[in-house]
């Protein structure tokens, strides 16, 4: 499955977070088989639609789909001069599918800062820099042998001035995702070969004090520093707090804070989303379940995250959007009414699809 490595300077809340992650029980209480690794934190993707869908069907269980955040552990400044630690860190983040970075906007005289200041700013250019360094190293390394080779395969011509732009990009100092560059784009693909960083869709967590949670002012200045990228706003401490709580007295602690939904619930949902990912959702009085699926998966490919056979016996799939169904109240009813839909092997999945696959053993 996909993973989004948290990565960020020392002392701004990682540990914090990621402990936050781990126990937050969305896996032991929905998958108690699941095996996870010591450096996966697994996050629920909240979907109030579950929980209306459980009361129609009368479900037992209710499963969302989940996040995996990878600890991405490793000092971060001299990363890209590939000594030692670096290495394993560039390479941990090679393997993530998004990054998620960590800044420090708390003030807390008692938690020392790497450089000896609280700035936002400073730490983003700090991670980008390395990231961008390790990213130039690669590209250098290629241009060479795509300089050979597109003399003789038309094929690499558009690979070579691609590589060529994204070194411009980078030599000015932006990332590749800033500037718009990336895996799902036309450029991204000819880029892919090279492995790089900073296509990579990058997501930012702010650890700010209690009053900052609620100063939009503070929050727009931070926004617009990581713009395209999402900003999210939290406590690293409350949040491990909140995770202890029962959902009544977390509900009340977030409301004196003025906050709707935990932090952790904000980057399920919005790391979610960066990943590429939609949900479609199956419904039954055993279980309601959200089943993750890429954006623009075909019905086959919806039913084979399923189970393989229901993709290569796929014959159609029973489809009703969620609102119709809790329009009609139930299945029967959809039906009579015309809102249930049989949709064959080309249909797009929509966000909302409630599902039933048809299909050969
Ligand atoms: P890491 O090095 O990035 O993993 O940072 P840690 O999670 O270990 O946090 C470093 C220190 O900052 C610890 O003493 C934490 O208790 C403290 N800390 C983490 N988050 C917050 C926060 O939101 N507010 C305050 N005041 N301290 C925090």
């Amino acid at each position: 499955s996909l993973t989004i490595g948290i990565v960020g300077l020392p002392n701004v809340g990682k540990s914090t977070l990621f402990n936050a992650l781990t126990k937050n029980d969305v896996l032991a209480a929905n998958y108690p088989f699941a095996t996870i690794e010591p450096n996966v934190g697994v996050v629920g993707v909240p979907d109030p639609r579950l929980h209306k869908l459980a009361e129609i069907f009368g479900s037992q269980k209710l499963l969302p789909a989940t996040v995996d955040f990878v600890d991405i552990a490793g000092i971060v400044r001299g990363a890209s001069e590939g000594e030692g630690l670096g290495n394993k860190f560039l390479a941990n983040i090679r393997e993530s599918d998004a990054i998620c970075q960590v800044i420090r906007a708390f003030k807390d005289e008692n938690v020392v800062h790497v450089d000896g200041k609280v700035s936002p700013k400073d730490d983003i250019e700090t991670i980008n820099t390395e990231l961008i360094l390790a990213d130039l190293q690669s590209v250098e390394k290629q241009i060479p042998r795509l300089q050979k080779e597109s003399r003789l395969q038309k094929e690499k011509v558009a690979v070579l001035a691609v590589v060529e732009e994204a070194q411009k990009i980078m030599e000015a100092g932006q990332t590749l995702f800033a500037a718009g560059i990336t895996a799902d784009t036309e450029k991204g693909r000819l880029l892919h070969e090279l492995h790089l960083l900073t296509t990579k869709p990058f997501l930012y967590v702010f650890n700010v004090d209690e009053d900052e949670l609620v100063d939009e002012d503070f929050k727009n200045e931070q926004r617009a520093l990581v713009a395209p990228a999402e900003a999210i706003f939290l406590n690293a401490k409350i949040e491990s707090e909140l995770i202890e709580l029962d959902d009544d007295e977390a509900l009340e602690l977030l409301q004196s804070m003025g906050q709707e939904e935990p932090g952790l619930a904000t980057l399920g949902r919005v790391g979610f989303d960066i990943l590429g990912l939609q949900t479609y959702l199956t419904a039954g009085p055993k279980e309601t379940r959200a089943w993750t699926i890429k954006k623009g998966a075909t019905a086959p490919e919806a039913a084979g995250v399923i189970h393989t056979d229901f993709q290569k016996g796929f014959i159609k799939a029973e489809i009703i959007s969620y609102e119709d169904l809790i329009e009609t109240g139930s299945v029967a009813e959809a039906r009579a009414k015309g809102k249930a839909r049989m949709e064959g092997k080309d249909y797009v999945m929509q966000d909302g699809d409630v599902v039933e696959f048809r299909f050969n053993v």
